[in-house]
């Protein structure tokens, strides 16, 4: 149930109250339709036309999630001067996969030569470290071996090399188990791939860093506001902008409404595992373009009773299918943790996606698309 009254103001850039999430009965209608979580042709055009009846507000730049992609994204639009608003369901930043990760700093060893992800991996590795030495983010260059235990796996170790190596990632080193063990008492392997130039970081600094500086480039960030769809007006997206207590309490058996629309100049959609969802969401944009995904949920398991690491590097076995396979993180204040390991699963709504329900259920999720 709504309130009465303003429950988020976003101030401009001359501290006027810009855009309100107010409530009022009338728009709080409920329209009955059944099941909404199907994506139907005829429910995101009930959502659109609800929609048209909403309080209106413009925008220069949306910013929807504040992961660590959006609040980098977020930071850097600000520091161009850009007026960026950013959106986040949850009742603060970095709540969702950007801090359920293993926190390494990777190479750019594995993706297909060429690719963005190879490009922009070995790059924004490069960026990272530098911003983190400049910003005095936690971090460590500790490096990483991955390894082969058995000689059958020796082939896959030299491709992994070789992509490594055409991807540009310095000082890849392939070593003798008896090198790798003389690093790793604790190791057992045939061969090892070294990669020194892999690390850890601290995400929550990083992560308060970003909005830190993006705050003081007026950026606005509105948490517990959740993106519940868009529609398409000429070149303008109209964002459906709901509190998201209201998601909280809805029932499922009738339409949401929103409580804003908000028009911006650009909208970055950076909701993580509910960035496709959400696009779904969004009435007029061609089908075409947003991808499918498949969810997959692991676990991390933490070693226990221990003082002191038995590890010093991170230590990864041979890829598997749709992971890294399980591996040894530390942290900076050295606990060892081993996973995730990977089961593939379906049938997340997009409301639960949004709220970051999963979490309560599963322990890491991931969405390879
Ligand atoms: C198990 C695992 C281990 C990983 N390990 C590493 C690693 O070691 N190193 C590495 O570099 N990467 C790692 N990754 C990948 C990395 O964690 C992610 O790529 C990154 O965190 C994604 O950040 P994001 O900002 O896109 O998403 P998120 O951090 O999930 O942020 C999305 C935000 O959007 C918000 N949101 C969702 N829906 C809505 C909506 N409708 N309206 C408003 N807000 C919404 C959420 O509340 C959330 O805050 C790992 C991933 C997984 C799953």
């Amino acid at each position: 149930m709504l309130k009465n009254g303003i429950e988020c103001l976003v101030r401009n850039r001359n501290s006027k109250a810009i855009i309100t999430l107010s409530s009022s009965s009338s728009r709080r209608r409920c329209i009955a339709l059944r099941n909404l979580c199907s994506k139907t042709q005829t429910q995101k055009e009930a959502a659109t036309s609800t929609a048209r009846t909403v309080p209106r507000e413009r925008a220069e730049c949306v910013v929807i999630g504040a992961g660590v992609v959006g609040v980098a994204v977020a930071r850097e639009l600000a520091l161009r001067g850009k007026q960026v608003l950013v959106l986040d369901s949850a009742p603060t930043f970095g709540t969702g996969t950007s801090s359920r990760n293993s926190e390494v700093i990777h190479a750019g060893i594995y993706y297909p030569p060429n690719s963005l992800k190879a490009i922009l991996c070995v790059r924004g590795r490069e960026m990272l470290y530098k911003y983190c030495y400049e910003h005095d983010i936690p971090h460590k260059q500790i490096g990483k071996l991955i390894v082969a235990t058995r000689t059958s796996e020796i082939p896959k170790l030299i491709d992994i090399m070789n992509r490594g190596i055409q991807n540009g990632v310095d000082g890849l080193r392939m070593i003798e188990g008896s090198e790798a063990k003389r690093m790793e008492p604790e190791l057992q392997c045939v061969k090892a791939l070294l990669s020194p130039v892999s690390g850890i970081v601290d995400t929550h600094s990083l992560m308060l860093s970003l909005v830190g500086e993006a705050e003081n480039h007026r950026t606005t960030f509105s948490y517990n506001t959740t993106v519940i769809g868009a529609h398409l007006e000429g070149n303008n997206i109209c964002l459906h902008v709901s509190e998201t207590k209201h998601l909280e309490e809805w029932n499922g058996r009738c339409l949401l409404h929103p409580e804003l629309v908000l028009i911006p100049e650009l909208v970055v959609n950076s909701t993580g595992l509910s960035a496709l969802a959400l696009a779904k969401r969004f009435d007029g944009l061609h089908s075409g373009v947003v991808p499918s995904e498949y969810y997959a949920r692991g676990c991390y398991f933490t070693l226990s009773n221990t003082r002191i690491s038995p590890f010093k590097h991170l230590i990864y076995p041979i890829p598997e299918d749709g992971g890294l396979g399980v591996h040894v993180t530390l942290d900076l204040d050295g606990q060892v943790k081993f996973g995730p390991d990977v089961e593939w699963i379906e049938g997340i709504d997009d409301i639960s996606n949004f709220l970051n329900r999963m979490k309560r259920e599963l322990c890491a999720f991931k969405c390879s698309c």
